[in-house]
């Protein structure tokens, strides 16, 4: 099987718009959502819509849908994140909020393939930022392969031996075969707001046939979506850094 893996969309319609086109297999293969539809991005609405539109086999919530749907306070963010999320909840549908409300957490088993959560599979709302944090979900949960979400970074931690190595993906397209023996968490990055020093919108296969992740890019309007953001009253930063990819 084969399944388009799709994390931190953000409320960048432009962004998922344009994955979304580039994903030519879309409409016969399932796609898994990693959380963080919403929060940051000019079309919270819009975007919810583009996702129930693809069917999600599975769709997870992030920390910022929990706050967007009235879940949870703003308490932890910093004071841009809270005004986003601010401006979130007012611009929300009754619909959307409910939508937002009713997404599960992680972790979830999909099909006996892989895990999927949107922080660390111990606690949703935990970044996986650094080898420490990579072997301490290895030795604390037990899967082959975990998707994740959460620090918008396109990354692969392999566990052989006890020990950690990383895979930086380097371009777009590019295949990581998947070995036996070996465990891996790997983050597609984020396709609303990549904070790799690239602009461009990230995500990744999965072919569990031929063992293989692929992790591509797509550049797409950040210009467009950045007007959207500072038209729509919200911290211009947030328009600066989609040019930026930080
Ligand atoms: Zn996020």
């Amino acid at each position: 099987m084969v399944y388009y893996i799709f994390s931190d969309l953000h409320s960048n319609l432009e962004a998922l718009q344009s994955v979304i086109e580039d994903c030519k297999m879309l409409d016969q293969t399932p796609c898994i959502i990693l959380g963080d539809l919403v929060g940051y991005g000019a079309n919270p609405n819009e975007s919810i819509k583009k996702v129930l539109e693809l069917k999600p086999k599975v769709c997870i919530r992030g920390n910022h849908d929990k706050v967007a749907a009235g879940l949870e306070t703003a308490e932890e963010f910093n004071a841009i994140a809270q005004r986003a999320a601010d401006w979130t909840q007012r611009a929300l549908t009754r619909e959307n909020r409910e939508f937002l409300q009713s997404l599960s957490s992680g972790p979830i088993d999909v099909d006996g393939e892989f895990l999927v959560s949107h922080g660390s599979p111990l606690d949703e709302d935990e970044y996986i930022f650094t080898d420490h944090e990579a072997l301490k979900v290895f030795q604390h949960w037990d899967f082959d392969i975990c998707f994740f979400g959460h620090t918008h970074y396109p990354v692969i931690y392999l566990l052989r031996d006890e020990k950690i190595s990383i895979i930086l993906p380097k371009k777009s397209g590019e295949s990581i075969l998947i070995e036996e023996g070996m465990r891996y968490l790997i983050n597609p990055g984020s396709i609303g707001q990549p904070r790799d020093r690239r602009p461009e919108a990230a995500y990744a296969l999965y072919d569990s046939e031929s063992k293989t992740v692929t992790l591509f890019r797509v550049s797409y309007d950040y210009e467009l979506a950045g007007e959207k953001i500072i038209k729509a009253g919200l911290p211009p930063m947030l328009a600066t850094r989609l040019a930026l990819g930080i």
